[in-house]
């Protein structure tokens, strides 16, 4: 995932919660989600089926879900699933899997006995479904309920917020621990599932979802879907609105509202020869298509990496593509952190750090070495400001997230750590070995969720003690439990800021400010608020966007184009 720190300020969505964690001196079990409530060493859920009706006027969604679940304990009475604000109003299980019962037709359901336990500030309430003892390793679950209008997952977006303003949109964003609030589930990465779904709205908007989508789907109301390849519930995802689709290439196209799907459509072209260049570094890509779904300007995030369907803010359609690493750091995602998952949040640097980098090698590989530093001395930047604010604890890559809530985890550290880490055993290997490293990786853990230990046990066997006294132990730990950046890291450089720099401050300095300070001595009423400072950069971004009409008349001073590359980065959606 993508943050975009100043929707986040603006909207209030996923504030982190406030308070301090609890000490907590007991070592952290490794790969025991301290997120979820669900007792998977008991049962596991395998496969969902949805079907849900979209409620925009309640804010609702209203269904059933059918839950497949392969049993572990044959003693077993409780399925405890995680929940946050259901309304369940029943929940059943297929007559074959209850003790006596003689029902052959799959059709026929009982009900079982259900309670909530005690509801969590941060992780919502355990749903309690009581079960009889069986020696079948098989049961299906049926659950029926609402959603709450506060489902914090749930995104209501008003015509008036969208770019066609005339339909509604919602869409979900899981990411960490949302799913629970829309789908009763065992809501920890380290459980994989595949799902159908049936999706009923209005007859006007398309539905689409992190699964097969048929670009030619007949809008009426009624949309089916099939995920074939089994995924973490953080990467369930769905959207509703008034989009059209426009392909990009073979396997990837783009939907968006009308008015901004040809844009996007120009924007994006080059996904596909990302693909065809991630496909050479790091192995085949495994999800069949690769499309892009353009959010409502308020999209609260730069991009989500919904697998087949990249969820991305139409923020980064800048009309240059000097935006599209978020592209390349989405698409990357389909090897990093949707092939091989974070088993819990506190592994996150394992989806994010190794994403980062994977985006600098796909940018380096189709937009060349400088761009791909330029982008990375902005990451570096922003992980130093970053690091200034955090306590020790929280600077390690694998952090303590007890008692905490999980998006506290989404810091510069284990995404712009994480790249560090990974750029530096690659500087320290070679590329050769380091690129056969990663794909051995990726195929050895494909479909996988794994843990921070898993990892570095499979970097000694396959690394260190393969090359030896090339990288310690020592300095991989230093790496993943130690703060700050470790002395020996790979600190990327890049001269292009300089003349940039030396632009800015020549054309500050130079006749259009001048006349624009004159101006605004003159006629301060001009300017709408903020002053001299906004009216500035107003112009600026005029002129990158090549919209004279906006620059003082008279005064045509071009601005250097290094100087729009500027602005557009410090639009980046990872800054304010
Ligand atoms: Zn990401």
């Amino acid at each position: 995932m993508r943050h975009c720190v100043a929707a986040l300020v603006l909207t209030g969505f996923r504030i982190t919660m406030a308070g301090a964690a609890t000490p907590d001196l007991a070592p952290i079990q490794s790969g025991l989600d301290y997120h979820s409530f669900a007792n998977i060493e008991q049962f596991r859920v395998t496969h969902l089926e949805l079907d849900l009706r979209v409620d925009p006027f309640f804010k609702t969604l209203r269904g059933m879900v059918g839950l497949k679940i392969k049993r572990l304990d044959p003693n077993a009475t409780e399925l405890i699933l995680d929940t946050r604000d259901l309304n369940v109003s029943d929940v059943t299980i297929k007559a074959q899997d209850v003790l006596g019962a003689t029902a052959k037709s799959e059709t026929t359901w009982v009900s079982r006995p259900f309670h909530f336990q005690k509801k969590d500030p941060i992780l919502g309430s355990a749903l309690v479904i009581e079960l009889p003892p069986s020696q079948k390793t098989t049961l299906f679950v049926r659950i029926d309920y609402e959603t709450s209008p506060t489902a914090p997952a749930l995104q209501w977006v008003g015509a008036s917020q969208t770019a066609g303003k005339h339909t509604g949109f919602f869409f979900t964003q899981n990411e960490p621990i949302g799913a629970r609030s829309w789908i009763p589930l065992q809501d920890t990465p380290q459980v994989r599932v595949t799902y159908t779904a049936t999706i009923h709205t209005s007859a006007d908007v398309l539905a689409v979802m992190s699964a097969k989508n048929d670009p030619n789907a007949k809008r009426n109301g009624i949309y089916t879907f099939d995920m074939p390849e089994a995924i973490p519930s953080y990467l369930i995802a769905l959207a509703v609105g008034d989009f059209q689709f426009k392909a990009t290439g073979p396997r990837t196209g783009v939907y968006a509202e009308k008015s901004v799907l040809k844009a996007a459509a120009k924007e994006f072209a080059d996904t596909e020869s990302m693909i065809e260049t991630s496909e050479k570094l790091f192995g085949p890509y495994r999800w069949d298509r690769y499309d892009i779904l353009v959010l409502p300007p308020s999209y609260p995030v730069g991009g989500m990496e919904n697998p087949r369907l990249s969820f991305i803010t139409p923020t980064v359609i800048a009309g240059d593509k000097s935006l599209v690493s978020v592209i390349a750091h989405e698409l990357a995602h389909s090897w990093s952190g949707n092939l091989v998952s974070n088993a819990t949040w506190r592994d996150l640097w394992l989806n994010e750090g190794f994403t980062d980098y994977l985006e600098s090698r796909i940018i380096n590989a189709v937009y060349g070495e400088k761009r791909e530093m330029m982008e990375r001395v902005l990451g570096l930047r922003a992980l130093k400001d970053n690091l200034a604010t955090l306590k020790p604890a929280d600077q390690v890559l694998a952090i303590d997230l007890r008692d905490r809530d999980p998006d506290e985890v989404f810091s510069d550290v284990p995404y712009e750590k994480g790249r560090l880490f990974l750029t530096y055993l690659d500087a320290k290997f070679g590329r050769e070995r380091f690129d056969a490293f990663l794909r051995s990786y990726f195929d050895h853990f494909a479909f996988k969720s794994i843990t921070t230990e898993q990892f570095v046990g499979y970097l000694q066997e396959n690394l260190l003690d393969r090359y030896p006294g090339i990288v310690t132990p020592i300095q991989v730990t230093a790496w993943v439990s130690g703060p700050g950046i470790p002395q020996d890291a790979v600190l990327p450089t890049s001269t292009e800021f300089a003349p940039v720099d030396q632009a800015r401050v020549d054309w500050l300095g130079g006749p259009a400010v001048a006349v624009l300070l004159e101006q605004h001595a003159r006629a301060p009423e001009h300017v709408a608020d903020g002053g001299l400072g906004s009216n500035m950069r107003l112009l600026a971004h005029a002129q990158c966007g090549n919209r004279p009409q906006l620059v003082p008349a008279g005064h045509p001073q071009p601005i250097p184009t290094q100087l729009c590359s500027t602005g557009a980065i410090s639009g980046n959606d990872r800054t304010p």
